[in-house]
This record gives structure tokens, C-alpha cells and sequence, in this order.
């Protein structure tokens, strides 16, 4: 069968290849965690399916760079307008698919979608700069050359939202693309495809491969003729990631997980902190961003346990259709079954559970209470990054000690700190490492910034120029003054 219909949405299973729709005898089966409702049987790519794409994207590659900002411009903005008629399908077809709120992807996800889009074929058009020198009168002159076919391999947690935010400047530099979306969530990939047609974006420019990441994925980032490889996900998969790109010495972009802190000071406001804490659960805890590593001063920590718990109580879990609800389902069986390992193994091991630390058996199916966990030092639950609902609160007794626990896992990713003194609070951001540092707020999230993290979180940093001076070939042309016949 070549399309599903999902909430009144008819969606094609077949992969996007070279402007066609190009069916795999081999499928996978896609389930609404919402509901557990099977959802349809998708193409299953491979090896076979990746060389058509690569071959596409390259065939389309001189025609869409010779466009160049304006001409891709156009396109793009189309596009953007598409994705903005189509807020509330795609909306909808993502909720179904990943379990997200309906509400955030409605009022939040979906516009941001085409924002990513617009932002950076604009960009290209009219801010993209580094600053011009001279060197002993010889001028540098610094482009952004489109460099090829960009991989784009992607998770699961925000589908469309975290594809296009590479989709749109891989697109805008020039250069061409071949989508390898998360297998859990394949349908908001599929029905993009279809407006980059209807935007008129010329076909092979914007291709999408679905399939397992062992399969698919494996063959997209060791093909020989991809130019980058930018990858959202897992520390373990980045690992193999970057040995199969190795071999052809392909550039690479990897944003990934993280274990960030979020520091409460004695100096902060109790209720924002709380407010903020309990925010980290957004999503059901499937955010790389989240602070869920809640790091108290010892003088406020009871005060402040107080506020979490009252604030906390009030989270309303359920369907994530329905307007109200605050938290919905995890993602897939497996996902919730290693997130309840995790809290089972912390309570082996005798971790202090302060707050749920079990499915909702009331609501079934892939529902798990937000959890409020307080370790010791060192412990898993502390240290390894669990991708759901679950946060862990510790005590500190002096900045030194904070920062020494803040910045003691493998990740750098974010971080949250919570002060009403602006000497305190820079004083240790400061000394944080973490790629995007919040002060009194939480995902604030500008496209024109540096977005990335430091350590075992990733590698470089997209956002603005940074974007560019990744998925472009920077050239530099110096120019002398002598020589000229004029
Ligand atoms: P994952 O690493 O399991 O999978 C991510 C993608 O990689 C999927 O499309 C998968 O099919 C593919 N993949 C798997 N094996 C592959 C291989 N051998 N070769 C090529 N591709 C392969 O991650 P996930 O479970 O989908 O996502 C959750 C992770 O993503 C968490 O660690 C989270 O922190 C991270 N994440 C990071 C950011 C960020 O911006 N830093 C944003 C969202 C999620």
C-alpha cells in the first residue's frame, strides 16, 4: 500500500528519491504511541534505495547551486508558506506519530518549522558575513560555496522541528539533501516531501530515505559522495557515525545528548526555579536540552523542594490531543521500557524516589509519572542520560561545589542557573561548559546563535553563520592591488 491515512491525513510510505516516490519491497511497521494504533507498514531502505538518493541529490546539485541565494531564496520562502497553510496536518500527523503535545506543534513546533526554513534562505540572502580585512593592501574576500549532498540523519523527539533546522541552511548554501528520518517517526518527513514538490524545489534537490539506522542510515553516512554529514541523536550512534565517516573523511556536525544541571541558587527566586524545574519535564523528559540534573544550595533546598512538589503536582498527563494536558507518552515500548530500567536499577541500589518512579497504570499503555529521583553522588541515574521524565535533585553547599557538580558528567551540553544576582550568576556561567547557558529562563532559542555542545554533546555548532561555515565550502580569495591594467 502506497499511502496511510493518519487523523485525516493521507500520507505516502514510499521513500522521496529524485522528485519520484520509489517503494522498497521490504517495510517496517509504525505505531501511534498514543494509542499503540498501528499506523501503516513504510518502506524499509537500504543500501539500494541510499545510492538512488545520492545519485539524485548529485545529479540535482550544479542546477540548484547555479541558482544561487536569490533564485534558491524563492523557492524557500515558497516552502515556508506551504508549511505554514499546512500547520495544523502536520501538526496533527506529528502528534500521532511521536506523542508530542498537539497544542505545542500547533502553536509552537509547526510555525517554528517554517521559520527554519525562512530564517536561513534570508539569511543567505542578506546577513551571511564575516568581517572583510585587508592584508598589506591585499583585500581577503571570504564566500560560501554550495559544497555538495548533505546526509541528514535525525531523531525521533522533535522529527520536523530538528530536520528542518538543517534542511534549511543545508538547502539555502546550495547544496543538496538526502533525509534519513528517526524509523519511529517517519510520516511529518514523507508529507514535507510532498511541499518541497509543491514549493517547486527541483526534484533530486530534497530526497528522503526511510528505514532502520543499522541499514539506511549506516549506508547514507559511509557513501563516498556525501559531502556532510549532520547528524541529531545518541552518543553511541554518533560513535559509529564517525567511524563510517572517517573512511571518506567527511565533514561532520553532531548534536547529542546531554545531562545538563540546573543550578538553583540561595540568592534565586524560589517560584521561577520551580517553575522553570518543572518545565524540564516538557515533553515527557524526551528533550536533549532538559536540566535534569536539579543541583540545590543546601540553605534553600527544602524551601524549593516545597515549590517543585506543589508546582509538580499539578502536571496533567493524558492523551496529547486533549488542550489541557501538560505531559503525554513516551515515544515507543523500547524507549519506555529503558526508561523504567533506569529508575528500577536506581531503586535497587537504594536512590531516594521523591516523586513518582513508576508507569501511570491509570492511563496505561506508554505513560510514565514524572519522577523526581535524590541520588548519590556518581549513581547511573545521575550520570547517564535517560531521555524521559525523570529528574534528579541534589544539595550543594558553596559555588565551588556546584560548579564541580555541574560540570562533572561526559556531556556540556546546556545549562539553567537560577539567581537574583548578576555578579553571582556570571560568575558561574563563567565557569560552566555547556554549549547554551540559560540565565533565569529556558529555552529561549534564537536562530541567529551558535547551537551545540561541548565535550561528549557534540561536535561544532550550527545557527546563523555557523550554519554556512559548516554545510558550505568557505573560500577565500585574496585580491592584490598590483597586477591590474587599469
Ligand atoms: P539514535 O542515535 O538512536 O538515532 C538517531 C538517528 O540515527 C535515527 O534516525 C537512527 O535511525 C539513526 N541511526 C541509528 N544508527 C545509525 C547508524 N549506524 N548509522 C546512521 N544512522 C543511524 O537517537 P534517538 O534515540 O533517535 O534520539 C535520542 C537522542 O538524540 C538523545 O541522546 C538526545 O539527547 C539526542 N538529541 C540531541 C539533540 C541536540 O540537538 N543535541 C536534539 C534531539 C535529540
Amino acid at each position: 500500500m502506497s499511502f496511510i491515512e493518519v487523523a485525516g491525513t493521507k500520507v505516502d510510505t514510499r521513500h522521496y528519491i529524485g522528485g519520484k516516490r520509489v517503494a522498497s519491497p521490504e517495510t517496517f511497521t509504525n505505531t501511534s504511541p498514543v494509542d499503540g494504533s498501528f499506523l501503516g507498514e513504510i518502506s524499509r531502505g537500504g543500501q539500494t534505495e541510499v545510492d538512488l538518493a545520492v545519485a539524485a541529490a548529485n545529479a540535482a546539485f550544479k542546477g540548484w547551486a547555479a541558482l544561487g541565494p536569490v533564485g534558491r531564496g524563492e523557492l524557500l520562502m515558497k516552502l515556508a508558506e506551504l508549511v505554514e497553510e499546512n500547520i495544523e496536518t502536520l501538526a496533527q500527523l506529528e502528534t500521532m506519530d511521536n506523542g508530542s503535545l498537539l497544542r505545542s506543534h500547533r502553536r509552537g513546533v509547526m510555525p517554528r518549522v517554517a521559520m527554519n526554513i525562512r530564517f536561513f534562505a534570508d539569511w543567505a540572502i542578506n546577513h551571511l558575513a564575516h568581517e572583510k580585512f585587508e592584508t598589506r593592501g591585499h583585500t581577503n574576500n571570504i564566500s560560501w560555496d554550495p559544497s555538495g549532498v548533505c546526509a541528514l540523519i535525525t531523531p525521533w523527539n522533535a522529527p520536523l522541528m530538528l530536520a528542518t533546522w538543517k534542511i534549511g541552511p543545508a538547502l539555502a548554501a546550495g547544496d543538496t539533501v538526502v533525509l534519513k528520518p528517526a524509523e519511529w517517526t517517519p510520516l511529518s518527513a514523507s508529507f514535507f516531501a510532498d511541499l518541497t514538490k509543491q514549493a517547486g524545489i527541483p526534484d533530486g534537490v530534497f530526497n528522503v530515505v526511510q528505514g532502520y539506522g543499522r541499514e539506511a542510515g549506516a549506508a547514507l553516512v559511509a557513501h563516498a559522495d556525501i559531502a556532510r554529514i549532520s547528524f541529531t541523536g545518541s552518543v553511541p550512534t554518533a560513535k559509529v557515525i564517525a567511524k563510517a565517516a572517517a573512511d571518506n573523511l567527511t565533514p561532520l556536525s553532531f548534536e547529542l545528548g546531554g545531562k545538563s544541571p540546573l543550578l538553583v541558587f540561595e540568592d534565586a527566586d524560589l517560584d521561577l526555579a520551580a517553575e522553570l524545574a518543572v518545565e524540564q519535564y516538557d515533553n515527557a523528559g524526551q528533550v536533549c536540552l532538559s536540566g535534569t540534573r536539579i543541583l540545590v544550595h543546601e540553605s534553600v533546598a527544602s524551601s524549593f523542594a516545597e515549590k517543585f512538589r506543589e508546582r509538580a503536582s499539578k502536571i496533567k498527563q493524558g492523551d496529547p490531543r486533549d488542550e489541557s494536558t501538560d505531559i503525554g507518552p513516551q515515544i515507543h515500548q523500547v524507549h519506555f521500557d529503558r526508561i523504567k530500567g533506569f529508575v528500577d536499577r536506581a531503586k535497587a541500589e537504594g536512590q531516594k524516589v521523591l516523586m513518582g518512579g513508576e508507569p501511570n497504570e491509570e492511563l496505561g499503555g506508554l505513560f510514565f509519572r514524572p519522577t523526581l529521583i535524590q541520588p548519590s553522588a556518581g549513581s547511573e541515574i545521575v550520570t547517564q542520560e535517560v531521555f524521559g521524565p525523570v529528574l534528579c535533585m541534589q544539595t550543594f553547599a558553596s559555588d565551588e561545589q556546584a560548579l564541580e557538580m555541574a560540570n562533572g558528567t561526559e556531556f556540556g551540553l546546556a545549562a539553567v542557573v537560577v539567581s537574583g544576582i548578576r555578579e553571582h550568576a556570571d560568575k558561574i556561567t563563567k565557569e560552566l561548559v555547556a554549549g547554551t547557558i540559560w540565565v533565569n529562563c529556558f529555552f529561549v532559542r534564537d536562530l541567529r546563535a551558535p547551537f551545540g555542545g561541548s565535550r561528549k554533546s557534540g561536535i561544532g555548532r550550527e545557527g546563523g553563520n555557523w550554519s554556512f561555515d559548516f554545510y558550505a565550502d568557505v573560500k577565500n580569495t585574496v585580491v592584490s592591488p598590483n597586477g591590474w591594467k587599469e
